[in-house]
């Protein structure tokens, strides 16, 4: 085994990650994943159009809007949100099927999403990612360079109350480097702290 192998399976069953767009969620969790294969990522679905370089069924489901009312209405969605205009929500039953099996599961969403898994499943654990400072967000967002300005305009003001709601997390991580971040979450995936 290499450096990661001392680690155990984590503890916590769910980990719901949240952050500003921009805050480097994906990079995060994509460490996490080369960290600990054991652990079962969520796929979400969006009706947000794929951009350059997506794969469908990897990054998201790419669903229309009719597709998306539908999984709401039948009641498949675990949780689901708007964001910066388009629609956003997590297939229930992989990750109903993943702790069943005794799998840590990871969803990456953003906060309404997170605080309907935090009424719905008192017991999973809420981390927000953090940008080192605001100016930092704002340089990566629009560095980013996938969205339009509007888009980006939308996406800092959701960051904004974003990092106002920091408070409500059960921990807050700073990503200012993406390996030590993913190590804190896995750290605290390990923890019982409630
Ligand atoms: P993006 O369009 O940049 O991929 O995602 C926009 C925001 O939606 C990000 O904060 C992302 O974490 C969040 N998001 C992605 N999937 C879901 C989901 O299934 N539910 C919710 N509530 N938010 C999601």
């Amino acid at each position: 085994g290499g450096p990661d192998s001392r680690r155990g399976t984590p503890r916590r069953r769910l980990t719901v990650v949240s952050g500003p767009s921009g805050v480097g969620k994906s990079s995060v969790v994509g460490q996490l994943r080369k960290l600990n294969p054991d652990i079962y990522f969520s796929v979400s679905v969006t009706t947000r159009p794929p951009r350059p370089g997506e794969v469908d069924g990897e990054h998201y489901h790419f669903i229309d809007r009719a597709t998306f009312d539908r999984m709401v209405a039948g009641g498949e969605l675990l949780e689901h949100a708007q964001f910066a205009g388009n629609w956003y929500g997590t297939p229930r039953q992989p990750v109903e099927r993943a702790l069943a099996e005794g799998r840590p599961a990871v969803l990456e969403i953003e906060l309404q999403g997170a605080r309907q898994v935090r009424a719905a499943m008192p017991e999973a654990c809420l981390v927000m990612l953090m940008p080192p400072s605001w100016d930092e967000l704002v340089g990566r967002l629009t560095a980013r360079g996938t969205e339009q300005q509007d888009a980006v305009e939308a996406r800092l003001a959701e960051a904004e109350r974003e990092l106002a709601a920091a408070g409500e997390f059960d921990a807050r991580v700073v990503n200012a480097d993406v390996r030590e971040a993913a190590e804190q979450l896995l750290d605290l995936m390990d923890q019982d702290f409630k």
